[in-house]
């Protein structure tokens, strides 16, 4: 089923963004939207509203607060479940071979990359990450990607 899918490069991937570009393209996917984007405590509270009753919030912050993030909308067949397979396990001492962050990712915190867990979160989060997609009436499938610098 072709679907859309919430992926987002945290600070610690930001440089190596087109390596983690290449792994989603050659796996057959679209990237439809991008940005550059800085997030707050705010948003992160949302985002991550599971967690922030957990020791260790206040150090997520802090660390995806620490430099910029990419957003993206990824599209393709099963992308959802597609792509959190690519990415590898939360930690990436357990994330298999051939994964983003079994190359990437330096720790379960610092794991490179998030993708959305299920089509209706995908959803939720485009929202909430694309808030101006909506706000134009566009309908993100006709996004093409917006700042081919990145
Ligand atoms: P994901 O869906 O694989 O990203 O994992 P989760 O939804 O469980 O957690 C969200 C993010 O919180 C993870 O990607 C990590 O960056 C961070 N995180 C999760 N568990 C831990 C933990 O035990 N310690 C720390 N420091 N960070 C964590
Ligand atoms: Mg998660």
């Amino acid at each position: 089923m072709e679907e859309k899918t919430y992926i987002m490069i945290k600070p610690d991937g930001f440089e190596d963004t087109a390596i983690v570009k290449g792994y989603i393209r050659r796996a057959g996917y679209q990237i439809v939207a991008q940005k550059k984007m800085r997030l707050t405590e705010a948003i992160l509270r949302e985002h991550y509203d599971f967690l922030v009753d957990k020791p260790f919030f206040g150090d997520i912050v802090e660390f995806m607060t620490s430099g910029p993030v990419i957003c993206m909308i990824v599209e393709g067949e099963n992308a959802v479940a597609g792509m959190r397979t690519l990415m590898g396990a939360t930690d990436p001492n357990e994330a298999a071979e051939g994964t983003i962050r079994k190359a990437l990712a330096k720790s379960k915190q610092r794991n490179i990359i998030h993708g959305a867990d299920s089509p209706e979160n995908a959803e939720k989060e485009i929202k909430r990450f694309f808030p101006e997609l909506a706000a134009e009436k566009r309908r993100v499938y006709t996004i093409k990607v917006m700042d081919e610098q990145i």
